[in-house]
């Protein structure tokens, strides 16, 4: 019996081709022929008006904060419910997260929670579409615009997502994508930072470019480029935009492997969850989701590490979710809360997220829900 590994990078067929091609162009450097394609595909599909291929989401939301011009003395809302990069980007420039606990459901920011968290020194909230289910943004939105603040949303789960017929990642001035290993789409580590805030577009090209104007120089804007800003070099070779390319050509069909395997977890546990009181994902009307995971709330902690070993012992991998941030060393120590975050604590405590990826086969689908079913909750 194989193991059932918990995520897998899906292969199409197609990066080999690109990735050779890219290295025979000799073109290694960022911002090549095939990072003006991913570049393109991306604003095409999400219909944000800009995007900027980077070297990670985690560096997509830093460029995020400088463009913000985030630094000391300034505040900026996060869920403690999240992956550490929200809140180190925030931290990395000074400014401190406020964490606040996310709603029982969507596992998602509460927007009512937000507001109470707002002070005078608040600048922007950072809102993440957990497993690609959309955050609450008409409600975020609102509270934004009445308070003066700057919405991100770091949509490393949500490629592919929308909510009432419009793409995640294009109701914030800004948000991040990742294209980590462990994702719908992949290159390895990379990621992108979608623009839609047109304002932001210039200053955004200079911070990815070290601190130059060499975008504008190489559209023939200036005649020699220099030293004009803050800066980082956030940009991505182009030998792994072109790993890139090939997987958001396969969009669709990378998409439709994984919703194979979500809507088999989704309809063949319906009944073993009801009867043991095992909450599952709920998607709301007007709610798209991208597959990209699928979890069981569990009744009990115990119950956590009760399927965890279960499944374990038939050498299935299945795994818990992001520990609390608020409660983290770091988070107590560059953070601050409000208010207790006790959803995220139970959610932390009691969540399994089962194996998800495009490579698994109706046989490995078959094992793991046979051995889900299999578990009776202590509780
Ligand atoms: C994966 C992930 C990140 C970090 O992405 P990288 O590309 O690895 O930097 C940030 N936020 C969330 C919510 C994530 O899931």
């Amino acid at each position: 019996m194989s193991r059932i590994a918990f995520t897998k990078p899906y292969q199409t067929g197609l990066e080999s081709e690109y990735f050779r091609e890219a290295l025979a162009s000799g073109v290694w450097q960022g911002d090549g022929g095939f990072t003006a394609r991913a570049t393109s595909w991306l604003e095409t599909y999400t219909g944000a008006p800009h995007a900027l291929l980077t070297t990670s989401c985690t560096h997509a939301l830093e460029l995020a904060a400088m463009l913000l011009r985030l630094g000391p003395g300034d505040e900026v809302i996060v869920p403690s419910f999240t992956f550490t990069s929200t809140a180190t980007a925030v931290a990395i420039r000074g400014a401190v997260p406020v964490f606040v606990d996310i709603d029982p459901v969507t596992l998602n920011v509460d927007p009512a929670l937000v507001e109470a968290a707002i002070t005078a020194n608040t600048r922007a909230i950072f809102v993440v579409h957990y497993g690609g289910i959309a955050a609450d943004m008409p409600a975020l939105l609102s509270i934004a615009r009445r308070h003066g603040l700057e919405v991100v949303e770091d949509n490393a789960h949500a490629l592919g997502a929308s909510l009432d017929g419009k793409h995640l990642g294009t109701f914030g001035a800004l948000a991040t994508q990742s294209w980590h290993a462990t994702k719908n789409i992949a290159c390895g580590e990379g990621g992108a930072l979608l623009i839609n805030d047109s304002s932001l577009l210039e200053r955004a090209e200079v911070i990815r470019e070290k601190g130059t104007n060499r975008a504008h120089f190489l559209r023939g804007a200036i005649d020699k480029y220099t030293w004009v800003d803050q800066g980082s070099s956030y940009l991505p070779s182009d030998l792994l935009a072109a790993v890139l390319m090939a997987q958001l050509e396969r969009f669709e069909e990378i998409q439709s492997l994984r919703h194979r395997v979500w809507n088999r977890y989704s309809s063949d546990l319906q009944d073993w969850a009801i009867q043991h009181g095992v909450g599952t994902m709920s998607v709301r009307p007007g709610v798209s989701h991208p597959a990209h995971m699928f979890y069981l709330m569990m009744p009990s902690p115990k119950d956590q590490a009760g399927l965890i070993t279960h499944l374990a012992k038939q050498d299935i991998v299945a795994v818990f979710h992001y520990q609390p941030l608020d409660s983290a060393p770091a988070g107590l120590e560059l953070g601050y809360t409000p208010e207790p975050c006790g959803v995220t604590a139970d959610a932390a405590a009691r969540l399994v997220r089962l194996p998800l990826h495009g490579g698994l086969t109706d046989g490995d689908l078959d094992r793991v829900l046979s051995a889900v079913t299999s578990y009776a909750p202590l509780s």
